[in-house]
């Protein structure tokens, strides 16, 4: 690898990673980004994309292509999780793009290959920055090292970028997990039932949130959220099986039942979170997305606040030159800060489409349309 000054180096490939990297890369500036896996895996998991995010994958020229790979449902159904009951129907069209639910790996292939050519390193887990206030030294467990301008971490919940900031601190374990599983609709077409396109069973303490991961529909996802007091494991999931959801979730709705039943494969995944950190930047290095403000996943916007903060970071960036980055940070938390933080809080309570609410504040925001908040006025 080349030793010669970067620009811009940003940390981690994840979903808010690769999209800052594109983004950035689209509006001139020089980007590369490192990631510690060895290469590109696909995750097996789905996720959402609200009308937010896609207003930003139009400019990175992805949106298509991902509206084209995904499920698109027209409402977001809440039950309750015993009778059926329908306690919302929330509409997800109307604000200004589409509503995708997808297969997560998939996605982050697309927004990896929205990147310039050669400028995605894998194998490059950083282990050492020094922001000697000139520039940045960052050095890679390789024994590799580079120089770059400005660093934007955005290397998930045990950020390392996060830590040279203010200091090792583990993250809270939320008390809850949550379980994932793909099943094959083929394995669905036996049973006498509907398997909506979007749709959160609710418990009195726990949920499953469904839906499809595909356009072909031809692949049914879940995700739990079920309390769980300690975190025992060192891994970042265990796996779990269909005895233990069978426990989890007895005496539920049959269509819960009839997913359990079709599960092959079926992992656990601790929740972790944080308080709202003092600060998202300092000097030349900048956190964005489960760096700086990671929460339960229960409004299905984690990765969507990362997106948000990569479109803001940029377009601050492009306010005011990478010269003024301090301009740039300042801005940029001034304008994401009271934002991010509503959405961690709303999704660590669980409560968001429970009943009948506008969710307007969150899939109608358009990150371009908003006018830029100086610091001061923050
Ligand atoms: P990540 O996606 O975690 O990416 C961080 C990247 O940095 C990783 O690739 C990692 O390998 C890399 N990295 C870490 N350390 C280093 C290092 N030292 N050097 C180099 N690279 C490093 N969000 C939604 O918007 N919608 C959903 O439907 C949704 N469902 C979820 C379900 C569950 C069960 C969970 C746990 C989360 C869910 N989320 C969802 C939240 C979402 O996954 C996260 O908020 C999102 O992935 C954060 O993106 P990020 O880029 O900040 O971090």
């Amino acid at each position: 690898m080349s030793s010669s000054k970067e620009r811009i180096a940003i940390i981690g490939a994840g979903l808010g990673g690769a999209v800052a990297g594109a983004l950035l890369q689209h509006a001139g500036f020089d980007v590369n980004v490192y990631e510690q896996a060895p290469s590109f895996s696909r995750l097996g998991a789905g996720i959402h994309m609200g009308p937010n995010v896609l207003k930003i994958f139009e400019r990175i020229g992805v949106a298509k292509k991902v509206v084209g790979i995904s499920s698109t449902p027209n409402h977001w159904f809440s039950r309750d999780g015993i009778s059926g009951d329908y306690l919302s129907r929330i509409p997800l069209e109307g604000y200004g793009a589409t509503y995708c639910t997808v297969h997560r790996g998939d996605l982050q292939g697309i927004q990896c290959d929205a990147l310039q050519p050669g400028t995605l390193h894998f194998g490059k887990k950083l282990i050492r920055i020094d922001d000697n206030g000139t520039d940045v030294l960052i050095e890679f467990e390789d024994a590799t090292s580079v120089r770059a301008d400005i660093v934007i971490g955005a290397d998930g919940i045990n950020s390392r970028v996060r830590e040279t900031l203010l200091g090792a601190e583990k993250p809270n374990y939320s008390g809850w997990v949550g379980h994932r599983a793909l099943i094959s609709s083929d394995k669905l077409r036996k049973y006498n039932l509907t398997f909506e396109d979007c749709v959160k069973w609710w418990g009195p303490d726990r949920h499953m949130m469904v839906y499809y991961t595909t356009a072909r529909r031809d692949e049914y996802y879940y995700v739990t959220g079920v309390p769980h007091p300690a975190w025992e494991f060192d891994t970042a999931f265990v796996p779990s099986s269909r005895e233990e959801m069978a426990s989890e979730f007895e005496g539920y709705h049959p269509i819960i039942q009839a997913l359990i039943e079709s599960t092959d494969e079926v992992t656990k995944w601790p929740l972790f979170n944080r308080n709202p950190l003092p600060l998202w930047s300092s000097g030349r290095l900048v956190l964005l997305g489960d760096a700086c403000h990671p929460m339960k996943p229960h409004m299905a916007q984690g990765a969507a606040m990362a997106i948000e903060d990569a479109a803001m970071l940029t377009r601050c960036l492009q306010e005011t030159g990478i010269n003024d980055f301090a301009t740039a940070f300042g801005l940029y938390e001034a304008n994401r800060r009271d934002r991010a933080t509503r959405v961690q809080s709303v999704s660590n309570a669980n409560t968001f489409l429970l009943t009948q609410e506008d969710p307007s504040w969150v899939y109608g925001y358009d990150v371009y349309a908003e006018p830029l908040r100086t610091e001061n006025a923050a």
